[in-house]
């Protein structure tokens, strides 16, 4: 069986052999079902023309090709999250209208002094998901807002069922667990410098690409979780997700922007072949058919 997927890359940086992996296992799994470029470039500046230019070029490398694009553009152009704002405020309006979101206007410091407790690390069945933000605390929800037409100048969060555990089967990690006001709090879908937050935006183009897999790497475990809630509350079915185990450097931390060799780029001027790459790359894992 093949699952169409998607290749959603963040150009902040150059892609290393991490990003090899999650990749040729996407682009296994999809097999002939449908692959998608989709370049997470909401968050500029930090995202640069430069490192998107740099990620299309290692991909086409390495023999991992797509097989879609946007209307304009053509087949082998990339969709561009920051050409889909529209869509994303379309999406925004729902979750409001659904009455799942309130407007935030806390700082992270104010988060930080309203919690009660130190944040500690949380359990995870694989011990590999990162996701390390501050609890929201649910002291800060607002009782009342003004509706809105837009989101404007404060953020927006998700209003998650305290003690609710979401569970899902994982493609290669397994039945995975997280409980809500336990795992994660409310979190945001709309940023206050005005942009749609990652989990929104994911969500929102996971959907309308119609993708039945996301494959990506298992730091994302959480947010999967959160992702759920939000398929949930716009009553779309959610895909398939398979989370993917992170390639650690030989002191055993995960691979970062700043790469130290394992970027493609250096890689390839080493003079590695694509096959030496992705070889490497998925040492230590087995990958199954979906
Ligand atoms: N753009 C994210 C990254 O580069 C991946 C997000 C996802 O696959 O959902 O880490």
């Amino acid at each position: 069986m093949s699952l169409r997927g998607r290749l959603a890359p963040t150009p902040t940086g150059f892609l290393h052999v991490g990003h090899a992996r999650t990749f040729a296992v996407a682009a296994t799994r999809a097999g002939n079902a449908g692959l998608i470029l989709r370049i997470e470039d909401l968050d500029q500046p930090r995202c640069r023309e430069e490192f998107c230019a740099a990620a299309i070029d290692d991909l086409r490398w390495l023999g991992l090709d797509w097989t879609e694009g946007p209307e304009v553009g053509g087949p082998h152009a990339p969709y561009r999250q920051c050409e889909r704002t529209a869509w994303y405020l379309d999406v925004w309006r729902r979750l409001e209208a659904a009455g799942a979101i309130y407007p935030s206007p806390h700082s992270r410091r104010d988060v930080d002094e309203a919690a009660t407790a130190p944040h500690e690390p949380r359990p995870s069945e694989t011990g590999a998901d990162t996701d390390a933000e501050p609890l929201f605390p649910p002291s800060l929800r607002p009782a009342l807002w003004d509706r809105a037409a837009t989101p404007g100048a404060v953020a927006w969060r998700f209003r998650v069922p305290d003690g609710r555990t979401i569970e899902f089967d994982d493609g290669l990690a397994g039945r995975v667990r997280r409980t809500a006001g336990v795992d994660f709090g409310d979190f945001v879908v709309w940023r206050r410098d005005d942009l749609p937050a990652y989990e929104l935006a994911v969500v929102a183009d996971d959907h309308a690409m119609e993708i039945a897999e996301v494959v990506r790497g298992e730091d994302l475990l959480t947010s999967t979780a959160r992702q759920l809630l939000l398929y949930e509350a716009l009553a779309w079915t959610a895909p398939r997700f398979c989370h993917v185990t992170l390639v650690r450097d030989a002191e055993g931390r995960r691979l970062a922007k700043r790469t130290g060799g394992l970027a493609i780029r250096e890689l390839r001027e080493r003079g590695f072949s694509p096959a030496d790459v992705l070889s490497a790359a998925l040492e230590q894992l087995a990958v199954p058919q979906p």
